[in-house]
């Protein structure tokens, strides 16, 4: 009998690639990962692995000549670097996926040839959004691309850009035009190996808190030609471009760091399996039980939310502005606060840079980038806010569900349609039809009773938003809107995770964990905490059945996510839960 052949682009593949983390002779063990951190390096060994496996071919859509398929494959391959390394992550390959997005959107067939040429050859793209000095408020940008002769000429600097030093060619952001308003920037793809060496200067490198591996440099030009043929796109169209691009980068990344909290949530599951206080494993307390039941549903929430966004990229392009947008502000904020809690459980060993908890510290400082890191999770609440009347008006209105295959795990999706990608969502939100749509599915019975009784409070919500959002003056769609406004946004949000995981759930009803009521009542327990409308721990059966999983994905090396893959490196655990 022939054994079957793991197909050597799969992600399990990959993870097999990676080896056993706990192994101090793996050479992309978690020892050379903080060794690597402690020096401020990016792991050596590490890149050298991911390019023998070829992740750069992943981030080059298929129709390009790359691997790219779909978004949630990105997102898995990405978590298993992040599960391991954050700054390999982003280091190897976060970065140019950013830039590279921009080109796909926007890029003429030689700039997506040309891209694609460099990302299957290994090497490296930068992208230069931000200025130190405007941040998020992208329509300042100084950084200039103005015509000259019949080419443009780069002036200005950019700072804290990921492997500027290293790249082959970068996309900025830059102003092609004088004035204020929206039409007066453009992207342009520029070609370092070209560019005249004394027209280029590179700024000292920044030192950061987390990510320490990661080189992030700057860059000043000056007067330095480039072909008007480098922009991307039609002259002035560089914000809406950048808006459609935040599209998948805002969903994949929060997908990507996801990883993290998985790897926290291990680490301390062995600690405090192996840690006796009061004569007993810190995991036989019940509060340690509670909190441990906490974060792995908090995992299944922002993994819910996070792939069911990634997969509307491709099935409702045009909603993607809403659900992306939703992602960045909330998935974020629960990573965040779960690792802040692990690290509860972990007592002073958390703060460690030696021994078998060391990693944590690393992760903890790596996760933090995820809230402002690309965009600021704000900037999600903005994308929101001018759209509210328009949802109040249509999508809220006359609710229509989202299709199924949203929610359906392993059905297949078709390419990304960069082209499709839209600014605003044109008032619909298939996530709120699927909300109520789910919750009538449930009929009537004490089964569903529970879960109505939440669905029920989530439903009323949407009625009083769309009331509130209709009555929304023009100054509260604005940036200085008030504080009330922006709790608009948020409201929308939860509702939007909440029909995630309904609909997760009925579609995966045969699976025995999915289709088991258990997480999804403690998913919406958790966004009620999340958003103050609940309190205190999980119901004791719910949490029960969460920890009885957790524990037996634990001992059988299993991802906490969706997915419960192998993680077939992954040393499985020496000493069982009691
Ligand atoms: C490891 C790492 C790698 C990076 N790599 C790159 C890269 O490759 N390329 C690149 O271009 N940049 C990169 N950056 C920069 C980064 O992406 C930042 O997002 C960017 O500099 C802007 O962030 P900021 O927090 O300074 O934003 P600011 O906009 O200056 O935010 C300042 C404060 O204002 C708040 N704020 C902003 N807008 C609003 C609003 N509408 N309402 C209320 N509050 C608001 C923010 O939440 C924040 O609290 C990197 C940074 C790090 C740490």
């Amino acid at each position: 009998m022939t054994t079957p052949q793991v197909d050597p682009t799969s992600v399990e593949a990959l993870e097999e690639r990676l080896g056993d983390p706990w192994d101090d002779a793996n050479p992309v063990g978690f020892s050379q990962v903080l060794a690597a951190d402690e020096r401020g390096e990016l792991l050596d060994a590490g890149e050298q692995l991911l390019d023998a496996y070829g992740l750069g071919s992943e981030f080059v859509p298929t129709s390009e000549g790359g691997r790219m398929t779909h978004l949630p494959r990105l997102i898995s391959l990405m978590r298993a670097v992040f599960r391991r390394d954050p700054s390999l992550g982003l280091g190897y390959g976060a970065s140019s996926l950013i830039a590279s997005v921009n080109v796909w959107t926007a890029g003429s067939a030689a700039q997506r040839h040309a891209v694609a040429d460099l990302l299957l050859r290994k090497r490296k793209l930068a992208c230069g959004y931000y200025e130190l000095a405007h941040g998020n408020d992208l329509a300042r940008v100084e950084f200039e691309a103005l015509p000259s002769g019949d080419g443009l000429l780069l002036n200005g600097t950019k700072q804290v850009i990921s492997n500027i030093r290293r790249a082959d060619a970068v996309v900025l952001f830059a102003r092609t035009q004088a004035g204020a308003g929206s039409r007066n920037h453009s992207q342009v793809l520029v070609d370092l190996t070209r560019a005249p060496a004394d027209r280029v200067t590179h700024l000292p490198r920044f030192r950061t808190t987390g990510m320490r591996g990661v080189p992030l440099g700057g860059v000043t030009f000056q007067d330095c030609p480039v072909p008007s043929d480098a922009v991307l796109g039609a002259p002035g169209q560089g914000l809406e471009t950048a808006l459609k691009s935040f599209q998948v980068t805002r969903v994949a990344l929060p997908g990507m760091f996801l990883g993290i909290v998985d790897t926290g949530l291990r680490t301390t599951i062995q600690a405090s399996k192996a840690r006796t206080v009061y004569g007993r494993a810190v995991t036989d307390l019940p509060q340690t039980r509670s909190v441990l039941a906490d974060t792995f549903a908090d995992l299944l929430l922002c993994d819910a939310f996070t792939t069911v966004a990634a997969r509307g990229v491709h099935l409702l392009p045009r909603e993607a502005s809403l659900t992306t947008a939703a992602v960045k502000f909330l998935v974020p904020r629960v990573l965040m606060d779960a690792m802040g809690r692990l690290s509860t459980v972990l007592g002073a060993r958390f703060y460690l840079r030696d021994g078998d908890t060391a990693v944590f510290q690393k992760l903890l400082r790596d996760l933090q980038p995820v809230g402002f890191g690309h965009l600021a999770r704000v900037a999600g609440q903005m994308t929101l806010l001018p759209q509210l009347p328009l949802l109040a008006r249509r999508g809220w209105a006359q609710p229509r569900p989202a299709p199924a295959a949203l929610f359906r795990l392993d059905a297949p999706l078709p390419p990304l349609p960069f082209d499709k990608l839209a600014v605003s969502g044109g008032g619909q939100d298939g996530l709120a039809g699927s909300l109520l749509e789910g919750l009538e599915s449930l009929g009537d019975g004490a089964r569903t009773q529970p879960l109505r009784d939440r669905l029920e409070a989530f439903a009323r919500e949407l009625e009083v938003l769309r009331r509130e959002s209709a009555a929304l003056a023009p100054r509260e769609l604005i940036v200085t809107a008030s504080p009330a406004a922006y709790e608009l946004t948020t409201r929308a949000i939860t509702l939007m995770a909440a029909s995630a995981c309904l609909n997760v759930w009925r579609q995966q009803s045969s699976d025995p964990f999915l289709g088991d009521p258990a997480w999804l009542l403690a998913a919406l327990h958790r966004l009620d905490v999340w958003r103050g409308r609940a309190q205190g721990p999980l119901p004791e059966a719910v949490r029960t059945r969460l920890f009885t999983e957790l524990h037996a994905r634990h001992e059988d090396a299993r991802a906490f996510d969706l997915t419960r893959m192998p993680l077939s490196g992954w040393r499985p655990s020496p000493a069982p839960l009691s």
